[in-house]
C-alpha cells in the first residue's frame, strides 16, 4: 500500500473512532500505520525511486525573510546514486530527511557565498550526516575562501555536544573520526572563467563567478551528467557569466526577488518609521536578481527550464506566487517553475522533465 493511501486510511479510522473507547483503538491503528510508514520511511531513500539522471531536490528555497513554508537556501542534485548539496540553510537537513534524502549519504556540500543564509543550516546537516549513516570522514564542504572559517566555527559550536553522542552511542555508532566537517576552499583567478572542481564516474561539476558585491567571492554552479545540465545561479545580480556557464542547460535554478513586492514592504517600512528596515529592501534590490532578470538569462543561455528558488520577499498570500511567474513570464518562453520546498524536478538520462513533489 502506498504511503498516501495509509494516511488517508487512517484519517478514516480516526474519523469514526468515536464514543468511549473509540481512542484506544485510535492509538492501536495510528501504531499499525506508523510501523508501515517507519518501514517505508527507513527503507527506500529518494535516489532508489528516481530513474537514472539528474534531479534538482528542493530542500530549501527561502531567503533570510521569516517563512514558515520554505527553508532557507538548499538544493541537493543527485546524479545517478550520487548526492551533492549546494547551500544549507536554516532548516535544510530537516527538509532533505523528511523528503528521503539521508544526510548520511551526502558526499559535498558546495557553497555559492558565505551569506548567513546560506550556511546557517550547516551545522544540523553535519550532525545528521555523522549520525545517519556512522560517518568515517568528516562532511566535506566546498566553497569561497573563508569557509574554513566557517566550518572551524560550526565544528567548534558542536564540539562538547559530540562527545555527549560518543560516549552514549560509542564509536562504532558515532565513530569520532566522522565529526564535523572539513573545509575545501577554493578560488576562480579573475583571468579565468570557470573552474572545474570534480569529474568522475561521469559526473562533472564547474564553479563560475557571479555578481553578488560586496561579497567578493561568490559562484555558481554548473553539473553535468548522463547528458544532462542543471545550472545553479547561486545569489547574484545580472552577470554575463551565469548567461554563458548555462548555455543549452536542460534546467536553469535562478534566485528571484520581486521588485514589486520588496516596494509593498519598503514602503510599509517607510511609513511605520522603520528606516533602518526599509534601507534594508532598498539595498536587496542591487545585488538580486527579479524574476524578469531570470528570465532574461534564460532566454539568453537558451536554457529549456527555468526554477525560480531563494523566493524574497516570501508568498504567504494566494496569488503572490503569480507575481513572480508574471515577471519570469514576461522574458523568458520556456518552462518556469517557482520552486516549493518538496518539489524534485527530474532529468531522466532518457530525456524529458519531470516535476514531482515530495513532502
Ligand atoms: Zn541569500
Ligand atoms: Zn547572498
Amino acid at each position: 500500500m502506498k504511503l498516501k493511501a495509509l494516511f488517508v486510511w487512517l484519517a478514516i479510522a480516526l474519523a469514526v473512532g468515536v464514543g468511549g473507547a473509540g481512542y484506544v483503538f485510535r492509538a492501536d491503528i495510528a501504531l499499525a500505520v506508523a510501523r508501515r510508514a517507519a518501514a517505508s520511511v527507513m527503507g527506500r531513500t529518494l535516489s532508489a525511486r528516481l530513474p537514472d539522471g539528474l534531479h534538482a531536490v528542493f530542500c530549501g528555497t527561502g531567503s533570510p525573510l521569516p517563512d514558515r513554508t520554505r527553508a532557507g537556501p538548499c538544493l541537493a542534485v543527485i546524479a545517478g546514486d550520487r548526492v551533492f548539496v549546494f547551500d544549507a540553510g536554516e532548516g535544510a537537513a530537516e527538509t532533505l530527511t523528511l523528503m528521503g534524502v539521508s544526510p548520511g549519504n551526502i558526499e559535498a556540500v558546495f557553497l555559492t557565498h558565505l551569506h548567513s543564509d546560506h550556511v546557517d543550516g550547516l551545522g544540523a546537516l553535519a550532525l545528521q550526516h555523522w549520525a545517519n549513516a556512522s560517518a568515517q570522514s568528516p562532511l566535506r564542504v566546498i566553497g569561497p575562501p573563508g569557509a574554513e572559517r566557517v566550518v572551524a566555527g560550526f565544528n567548534e559550536a558542536y564540539a562538547i555536544d559530540s562527545t555527549y553522542r560518543v560516549a552514549h552511542h560509542g564509536p562504532t555508532v558515532m565513530p569520532p573520526t566522522g565529526y564535523g566537517m572539513r573545509a575545501e576552499p577554493f578560488s576562480i583567478p579573475p583571468e579565468e572563467s570557470q573552474r572545474q572542481l570534480l569529474d568522475d564516474g561521469g559526473v562533472r561539476i564547474t564553479a563560475f563567478p557571479v555578481n553578488h558585491a560586496p561579497v567578493t567571492e561568490a559562484f555558481g554552479y554548473r553539473i553535468d551528467y548522463g547528458g544532462r545540465t542543471i545550472v545553479i545561479s547561486g545569489d547574484t545580480a545580472r552577470s554575463d557569466t551565469l548567461a554563458a556557464a548555462a548555455q543549452d542547460a536542460d534546467l536553469l535554478v535562478h534566485e528571484a526577488l520581486s521588485p514589486q513586492l520588496d516596494a509593498v514592504l519598503h514602503d510599509a517600512a517607510s511609513v511605520q518609521g522603520r528606516a533602518n528596515i526599509a534601507a534594508v529592501f532598498e539595498d536587496i534590490l542591487t545585488y538580486h536578481s527579479s524574476p524578469a532578470e531570470a528570465g532574461r538569462v534564460a532566454s539568453a543561455a537558451g536554457v529549456e527550464t527555468l526554477a525560480l528558488t531563494h523566493i524574497t520577499p516570501p508568498t504567504p498570500i494566494p496569488g503572490l506566487d503569480e507575481v513572480f511567474l508574471r515577471d519570469a513570464r514576461g522574458t523568458f518562453s520556456g518552462s518556469v517553475w517557482l520552486a516549493r520546498d518538496g518539489d524534485v524536478i527530474s532529468l531522466p538520462r532518457a530525456g524529458g522533465v519531470r516535476r514531482s513533489r515530495r513532502l
